[in-house]
This record gives structure tokens, C-alpha cells and sequence, in this order.
């Protein structure tokens, strides 16, 4: 497994490629009057398909809320978001919660995962939710490239922190999503248990084309991404791209900047 940043590809954008996520516009505004709260104010990004994405702030910034209008899980209150070709503000909630469960992938920082069932079971559960049929060659496929294929009839509890974070990746991936989301990753994970989540959201993305958008305040798990953007009050004030920008000791300076 590798175990540095590996820089494969000095990524540029290029006009018309497929967009895993378009965000424009986008604005979000927590409750109104004299206690409203802007929680992102004019955001415009695309997320291309196959690439890896950090989002950075200081607290507060609009990182969660960005994460969750872009997912999905809540509504903004003007702008738009697309996802893979789905335009999520004509949607129903019904829909919106089909599209959550059949096109979008997530990783928590606590897991998430169910006591009850076996690892293979927990990786499965998206499959089935969906009443697709689990694919065995895919489900072995992800086992095994998570380090897992051993384990596959333990129970969570019986797994570490690295462990779960890593069937709670396999079950982001395994039916095939337009985009994984990833809250905090990392931030449960000593340092090298992190370190092995991230080669394998960064192995996602260049051995299975996945598409990823990491939140994540460590300026050592953000070097792994391609592209890493920085919000201040609910704006995009920063994009780093490249290697020679997207590394810890840039994207720390920038933060820093912030006043992060
Ligand atoms: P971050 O994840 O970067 O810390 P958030 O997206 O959680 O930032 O929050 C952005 C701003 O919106 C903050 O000022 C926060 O207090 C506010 N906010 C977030 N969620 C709500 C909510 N449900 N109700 C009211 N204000 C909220
Ligand atoms: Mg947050």
C-alpha cells in the first residue's frame, strides 16, 4: 500500500469533460429575519468525474453545509446542483432519498456502520436497500482491495477504528456512485490508520475512476486530493491545483492565511 501522496497526474481541467457535480450559484441561508444565518453565499464549482477534491475552512466556514446541499440532504435556498445529470432542485424528497441511496456514496468520521451485521452484510446493504441483486465479484473485488476479504464475517465491533472506516469505504463504493462523500475521514484515525484510508480514497478515484469530495480540516489528508478548495463565510476563496500546490506545507500556509 502506498504510503506517501503519490502524484500521477498533473490534473487540469478540460472544457467539456463530464462533470460529477455542478454547483452554481449556490446559497444557503439558515433560518430568516434578524437571526438568519449565511451559511454559503454564492458558490460556483464543478467536480469533474475521476478526481479527488479536499474541502477546507476555518469552522464555520459552510463546509458541512456545502457537503450536504451538493449530497442532497438539504435543500439550498438559491443556486443550483447537479448531480451526474440529475438537476436535484426539481426533485422530490422521495426522489432526492433514492439519489442519496442509489448514486451517491458516504463516509462519516464515526463510521456509521451496523453492529448487527457481518462486514460483507454492512458492505452489501446498499445493494440490497436497492433491491439490486449483490454482485459477488464486485463485493469480493472491494473486500479485498479494502484489506478485508479475511474479516468478511466479523462484526464491526470485533474490527479497529481503520478497519470500519475501511468497510465503510467498500459500502461508499460498491454501488458504483456519481460522487463519494467524505466528512472528516479521518478525523477518528491515528495517523497511520488515516494514512491507509486515504491511499485507498485516492486508489478509488485513479484504479476505479470514483469521484471523491473529502471535508477535512488536516492539511496532510487534503495533500492527497487534486484539488483542494478553501471556504471563508460561506464563500470559495481559494483553489489549489496541481502538485506543486497541493501540498501539506501550501495548503497549511493558506489556512493559516484564513486565520484557520
Ligand atoms: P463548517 O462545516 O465549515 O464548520 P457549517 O456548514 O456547519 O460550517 O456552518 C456554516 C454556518 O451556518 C455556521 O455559521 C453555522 O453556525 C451555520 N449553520 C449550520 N447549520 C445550521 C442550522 N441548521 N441552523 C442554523 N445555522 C446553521
Ligand atoms: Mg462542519
Amino acid at each position: 500500500m502506498k504510503t506517501t501522496p503519490p502524484r500521477p497526474i498533473d490534473y487540469r481541467p478540460v472544457t467539456g469533460e463530464h462533470m460529477a457535480v455542478r454547483l452554481c450559484s449556490l446559497r444557503k441561508v439558515h433560518g430568516r429575519g434578524a437571526g438568519a444565518v449565511t451559511a454559503l453565499d454564492g458558490i460556483d464549482h464543478d467536480f469533474p468525474a475521476g478526481t479527488f477534491t479536499a474541502v477546507m475552512g476555518p469552522s464555520g466556514s459552510g463546509k458541512s453545509t456545502l457537503m450536504h446541499c451538493a449530497a442532497g440532504l438539504e435543500r439550498p435556498t438559491a443556486g443550483t446542483v447537479v448531480l451526474g445529470s440529475r438537476d436535484l432542485g426539481t426533485m422530490s424528497e422521495r426522489q432526492l432519498t433514492l439519489l442519496r441511496r442509489d448514486h451517491v456514496g458516504f463516509v462519516f468520521q464515526d463510521f456509521h456502520l451496523i453492529p448487527a451485521l457481518s462486514v460483507a452484510a454492512n458492505v452489501e446493504l446498499p445493494l440490497r436497500l436497492a433491491g439490486r441483486r449483490p454482485d459477488a465479484h464486485r463485493l469480493d473485488d472491494l473486500l479485498s482491495r479494502v484489506g478485508l476479504h479475511d474479516r468478511r464475517r466479523h462484526r464491526p465491533g470485533q474490527l479497529s477504528g481503520g478497519q470500519r472506516q475501511r468497510v465503510a469505504l467498500a459500502r461508499a463504493l460498491i454501488t458504483r456512485p456519481e460522487v463519494v462523500f467524505a466528512d472528516e475521514p479521518t478525523g477518528a484515525l491515528d495517523r497511520a490508520s488515516g494514512r491507509e484510508v486515504l491511499a485507498l480514497l485516492r486508489a478509488a478515484v485513479d484504479d476505479l475512476g470514483a469521484t471523491v469530495v473529502m471535508v477535512t480540516h488536516d492539511p496532510q489528508a487534503a495533500a492527497w486530493a487534486d484539488e483542494v478548495l478553501l471556504l471563508a463565510d460561506g464563500r470559495l476563496v481559494d483553489q489549489l491545483t496541481g502538485p506543486d500546490t497541493t501540498t501539506a506545507e501550501t495548503i497549511a500556509a493558506r489556512l493559516a492565511a484564513l486565520g484557520a
